[in-house]
């Protein structure tokens, strides 16, 4: 069994000891030999030729993804020719454009901000009227943490990003919390659900996660209700992760897709049965899921981010590790930048105020 993913980074790397434990090969078409995934047999290509793409393709018996990039016209060469790529060309578009998310999901029925489709200046004028003045203007590709997000007050706020094409507009939600909600489904239809969480951002970058989401009572339910519909509609493979807002007002509303490992599952590899890494690659395999219950009743991820200085987190693991014997350590062996995302940790157990402190302890011992 060949797996084949395109891209090079963290959730590449993290399906390597997975692919590693059960005898599955794993190749990476990553952007340069330095790339966080070279643990791997690793090609080094541009995931937006065609030609690349395929000869890559040639030699694993299914596509799948680190990041959701590779241009549709590329996905369809390769579907055209006869490989087989999970999630496929279709469901991937509504994690590539954010208008044709919205589009999607509103066809599904699934509860989400107020939204438009912003072509004009006066488009945004009449949207901004009916939504008291203020509205969250993103462009619909290429945008993440937080880059592409902008509040507005006025249509000439994003008149510079308007020049460039069409943009969507949407209600800016009151939200007592952010969570997210994981679910892998296989092309036979079989689905497995991880636990919903609560997910913390800094600065619109992921820094927490909190496994399960704390006093979420109904809203799990709810919430993987809406991950099934998602996953069943779009007719995702692999691993779906659904973001979502809890409002103020208490209404669950969808922000948007991932379709591939996601921040909000890193836990899972410490805190679950089945992480998200094994359960993408037997869903993009169809073979039958892991169970992906907790193993702890709390676990807490916390992410590093790169420093002013180069020091790396292994430099640091003396100290670390004899002050936390019980975290997990994960590093992303990548040059470490200020706000990069250069690894994780976690820590599990039974009481949540105790298991966060321990997380957030460790994480302190590779801030700059
Ligand atoms: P990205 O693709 O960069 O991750 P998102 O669409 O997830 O962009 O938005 C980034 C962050 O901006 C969200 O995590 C949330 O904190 C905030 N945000 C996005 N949309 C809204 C909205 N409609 N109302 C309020 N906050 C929002």
């Amino acid at each position: 069994m060949r797996v084949g993913v395109i891209g090079g980074g963290q959730l590449a790397r993290m399906m390597v000891s997975p692919a590693v434990a059960l005898g599955i090969e794993i190749r990476v078409l990553a952007e340069s030999a330095d790339s966080s995934a070279r643990l791997a047999a690793t090609v080094i290509g541009d995931y937006r030729e065609a030609e690349t793409v395929l000869g890559f393709a040639a030699d694993v018996d299914v596509v799948t993804f680190d990041h959701e990039h590779v241009p549709q016209e590329v996905l369809a060469r390769l579907e055209a020719s006869g490989v087989t790529v999970r999630p496929g060309r279709d469901a991937l578009e509504a994690a590539q454009d954010k208008i044709r998310m919205r589009e999607r999901l509103a066809a599904l029925g699934v509860p989400m901000p107020g939204w438009a489709v912003i072509r004009t200046e006066a488009d945004l004028e009449s949207f901004l009227a009916e939504h008291g003045g203020v509205a969250v203007v993103k462009t619909p590709r290429g945008g993440y943490d937080g880059k592409g997000v902008r509040v507005v007050r006025a249509s000439a706020d994003a008149a510079d990003w308007l020049a460039e094409g069409e943009l969507l507009a949407e209600e800016l939600v009151d939200f007592r919390r952010e969570l997210a909600q994981q679910v892998a489904r296989r092309p036979s239809g079989e689905m497995a659900a991880w636990p919903l969480v609560e997910t913390i951002q800094r600065d619109g970058v992921c820094a927490e996660v909190l496994a399960p989401a704390p006093d979420a009572g109904d809203l799990a339910v709810e919430a993987r209700g809406i991950a099934e519909t998602i996953a069943a509609g779009l007719e995702v493979t692999g691993v779906l992760a659904v973001e979502l807002f809890q409002a103020a007002d208490g209404r669950l509303l969808v922000n948007e897709l991932a379709m591939r490992p996601h921040n909000s599952g890193h836990w899972s590899i410490d805190g679950a049965v089945t992480s998200q890494f094994e359960q993408h690659l037997r869903a993009v395999l169809d073979l039958p899921l892991g169970d992906p219950s907790p193993t702890a009743p709390w676990a807490v991820m916390v992410n590093v981010l790169g420093g002013p200085e180069a020091a790396t987190m292994p430099d640091r693991y003396p100290a670390a590790f004899a002050a936390e014997r019980g975290v997990k350590f994960h590093s992303y062996g990548k040059a470490s930048r200020p706000g990069r995302k250069v690894g994780h940790v976690t820590a599990t157990g039974t009481d949540l105020a105790d298991v966060r402190a321990r997380a957030r302890a460790a994480a302190g011992f590779f801030e700059a």
